[in-house]
């Protein structure tokens, strides 16, 4: 959201919705850091978003896909839709992509396996 216009328009429009009753916004304070979550209407359905920064929040309300850096060995901006949930993170998903998981996984069990440790698969 850089061009002030767009939003100025995205508010306003958050704000009518608000008003409507078809978006809900909360905030939770977590340790001093403000996280927001909300839930919106879709097609009459109510989608719940995962928490973050409000501006994550609301461009995911828009239908703008967030996106993050892998912090696994990948190291690409990917959608979140690439990370696995963990509520114990702030933005709600893993440290590394799905990709990089996975990878890490087989080489975690292909050493076990190495070491006796694990049952071959
Ligand atoms: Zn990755």
């Amino acid at each position: 959201m850089q061009d002030p216009l767009v939003e100025r328009l995205a508010w306003r429009a958050l704000l009518r919705a608000l008003a409507a009753g078809t978006v809900h916004l909360s905030l939770t304070a977590d340790d001093g850091d403000e996280r927001f979550s909300g839930t919106y209407l879709r097609n009459g359905k109510p989608i719940a978003v995962t928490a973050g920064s409000l501006e994550d929040v609301i461009l995911e309300m828009a239908g703008v896909p967030r996106r993050k850096k892998c912090g696994g060995s990948c190291g690409k901006e990917k959608p979140l839709s690439q990370y696995s949930k963990n509520e114990s993170m702030p933005d709600g998903h893993c440290r590394a992509c799905r990709d990089c998981e996975t990878a890490r996984l087989r080489r975690h069990k292909a050493r076990k396996r190495a070491r006796g440790c694990a049952p071959a698969a």
